[in-house]
């Protein structure tokens, strides 16, 4: 069994409030960290624990928070991105579900080393059970005093929301959500300058992730050091997968980093194998923005090694033969899997989530979403797959924000990949229209 530290006690009844949070160790972070601890100490800790951002990106939290400016006089904030929105990835609602106080001891503790006094957790628009789930815990924790003026006796001011997302994908890309959380349209901003040196109203800001912020709980309770040891080398901790697609145990679960990705599709503590005992076909292992790997690339590293659930392993080789640990999103698909279709479906909602700002996302995600719909429909020619090979690549690289390489990379690697997929059905259009299960409704 791997060790739990975010969802040891996910099934005690009760969990989601404070008394039986408390009772199984809660807050015991808060009341280390602001009576025993210096804000630069909790900042040191979390770099000794090597933890990443368990967003997508996967950059160091502690040398996040080292970047944060800090003028004389300006405010700081404190930023959750509870925006949760790639497709496949469901582990922040689950965290935010479940085991409020993990998120809301993570605030505390996080909002305390990076002196903000006012801290907001930005959450998808659609998921308002878990906003009031939110709040509900906010209040408890205030009334309990670990929220307000004086924090446990220790002089630590704060204060902490809750805002409803815009509604949209994009409102999940961080300069984007403080647009959004500013009350303005969510469109992204060119970075730099990064929010750490101008983020919400134009102060220094920390955008962290609902997983980031809570891990700082079990890291200050244990030490940076011994929180380090989990895992394998830059890949420290644990980190919750969202698995979905054809497996017998779809859900949300807490791995070891450094777990061999055949184990972790194969195990009974995990997905526990491949569903009605088909054949796994392919995976696309952060969400649906990275690209897809076919199922003897996913097992094994082209040198034959065990590909690892980790950031090294799942990027090693390149995009040409990697693919990204990402959200955590973990999408399986059997042997009966179509995927041309399954690019389509992700092509379409990247078209529908592209802001619009710059030409390349804009247009390019449109022209793709059409292409493959026309193959996988059955009415496409050879020369349509170099076409959205072509497009693809015209984005890559050329837009304001990750969406645009996002929406380009599962595109160029379900081609480079499957290519014959793409073939068979510019070869087969009989076959490929009678199989079209009414595709022609979108
Ligand atoms: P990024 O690499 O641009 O930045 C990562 C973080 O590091 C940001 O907070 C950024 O401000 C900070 N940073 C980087 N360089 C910095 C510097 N020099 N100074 C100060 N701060 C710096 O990536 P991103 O745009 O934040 O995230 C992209 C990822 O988001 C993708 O990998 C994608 O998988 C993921 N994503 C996740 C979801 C979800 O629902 N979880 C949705 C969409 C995308
Ligand atoms: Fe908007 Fe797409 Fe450009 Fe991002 S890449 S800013 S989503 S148009």
């Amino acid at each position: 069994m791997g060790r739990k530290l975010l969802l040891e006690h996910i099934n005690v009844p009760g969990i989601n409030t404070l008394a039986v949070y408390k009772e199984k160790g809660g807050y015991r972070a808060v009341e280390k960290a602001l009576k025993t601890m210096s804000p630069d100490d909790v900042v040191e800790e979390v770099k000794k624990s090597g933890l990443r951002g368990r967003g997508g990106a996967g950059f160091p939290t502690g040398m996040k928070w080292s970047f944060l400016a800090k003028p004389e006089g300006v405010p700081r904030y404190l930023v959750c991105n509870g925006d949760e929105s790639e497709p496949g990835t469901f582990k922040d609602r689950f965290l935010m579900t479940h085991i409020p106080h993990a998120l809301i001891e993570g605030m505390i503790v996080s909002s305390y080393a990076l002196g903000a006094k006012t801290s907001y957790i930005y959450v998808r628009g659609e998921m308002m059970p878990q906003i009031r789930i939110l709040e509900k815990a906010i209040e408890e924790a205030k009334a309990a005093g670990y929220l307000g003026k004086n924090i446990l006796g220790s002089g630590y001011d704060l204060e902490l929301y809750v805002q409803p997302g815009g509604g949209a994908y994009i409102c999940g890309e961080e300069t984007a959500l403080l647009e959004s959380l500013e009350g303005k349209r969510g469109n992204p901003r060119i970075k730099p300058p990064f929010p750490a040196i101008a983020g919400l109203y134009g102060c220094p800001t920390v955008v962290n992730n609902v997983e980031s912020i809570a891990a700082t709980v079990p890291i200050i309770n244990d030490g940076g050091e011994e929180y380090a040891k989990i895992g394998i080398g830059r890949s420290t901790g644990t980190k919750l997968i969202s698995a979905s697609g054809n497996i017998n145990k779809p859900g949300v679960y807490e791995i070891e980093l450094g777990l061999s990705v055949e184990d972790f599709i194969y195990s009974d503590e995990y997905c526990g194998g491949i569903a009605n005992g088909k054949k796994l076909k392919a995976v696309v292992a952060g969400g649906s923005s990275v690209p897809i790997l076919p199922a003897n690339l996913i097992i094994n590293l082209v040198n034959g090694d065990k590909r690892l659930m980790s950031y090294e392993s799942l990027s090693e080789g390149g995009f040409a033969t990697g693919t990204m640990l990402g959200s955590g999103g973990f999408i399986v698909m059997d042997e009966d899997q179509c995927v041309v279709r399954n690019t389509w479906n992700f092509s379409r909602f990247y078209n529908h989530e592209s802001c619009g700002q710059c030409s390349p996302c804009r247009e390019g995600t449109g022209w793709m979403e059409k292409i493959l719909r026309k193959i996988e429909s059955g009415h496409g020619t050879s020369a349509d797959i170099d076409l959205l090979v072509d497009v693809s690549k015209q984005i890559e690289g050329n837009t304001i924000c990750p969406l645009g390489d996002a929406a380009a990379w599962p595109v160029a690697s379900a081609v480079r990949h499957f290519r014959d997929e793409f073939e068979w059905h510019i070869k087969e259009p009989k076959l490929s229209q009678e199989r079209n299960y009414g595709l022609a409704h979108y």
